[in-house]
């Protein structure tokens, strides 16, 4: 384990919280941001806030409630449909949300003294977010250790992990369970197995089969 401190991107989900985990086991000193952009459901603030007090975890919420102001759509207000259609940009899509965020937690990182910052994103599951592409995340990088004159690490555990894949990296850390239980990626708020219905449930689900038909196999 690494004598430095991590700044996590989090938002009480599957993939964030996984690389919480991730993060606690590089790193002596991890501390986690969530942005506040009122999103659909303000519960996942809440589960956020209980996940990073579970495992003894400072954690910043910061009021990024201007994005809404920019950015209306499906993930932030309750008016609009979750749709993906093919080759479309799905309508949860918010026009440079992960530069935004990256970049206001490399500011948080500048003040607390942490030299790394930890983000789920992840180029496999690819919905058409150019921001985050692996090429993005690198440049961005190169981007605030040239403003704030600072050697910031940007670390993507996920990037090249497909769902089931992120599922045996919970397992790896020994969290398996953990994630199960009481993440929130379902588009319409319920936690752990989620609706079953919504996008984002069924991503989830399909690769939890497929990781579990394939460790029963090695078995
Ligand atoms: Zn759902």
């Amino acid at each position: 384990m690494k004598k430095e401190k991590a700044i996590v991107v989090f938002s009480g989900g599957q993939d964030s919280t996984t690389c919480l985990f991730w993060a606690m086991q590089q790193y002596e000193e991890v501390e986690a941001v969530t942005f506040n952009y009122n999103q659909r459901h303000s519960l996942e603030i809440e589960v956020a806030e209980q996940i990073a007090k579970e495992q003894g975890i400072k954690h910043h919420v910061l009021d990024m409630s201007l994005l809404n102001q920019l950015a209306p759509n499906a993930l932030t207000r309750d008016d609009i449909e979750i749709e993906e259609q093919e080759g479309e940009l799905p309508s949860t899509f918010v026009p440079g949300r992960n530069l935004v965020f990256l970049s206001f937690a490399a500011i948080l990182a500048h003040q607390v003294g942490a030299k790394h910052l930890v983000t789920g994103v992840c180029e496999t599951d690819f919905s058409g977010y150019p921001d985050c592409r692996d090429v993005f995340v690198k440049s961005l990088n190169v981007s605030l250790n040239l403003s704030m004159d600072k050697d910031f690490v940007i670390h993507t555990p996920l990037m090249w992990l497909d769902k089931a894949e992120t599922w045996e990296l919970a397992d790896q850390l020994g969290q398996l369970d953990y994630v199960k239980e009481n993440t929130l990626t379902c588009y319409n708020g319920v936690i752990a197995e989620g609706c079953g219905e919504c996008p984002a449930c069924k991503l989830r689900q399909n690769g939890l089969d497929q990781y579990e038909a394939k460790k029963a196999a090695q078995v």
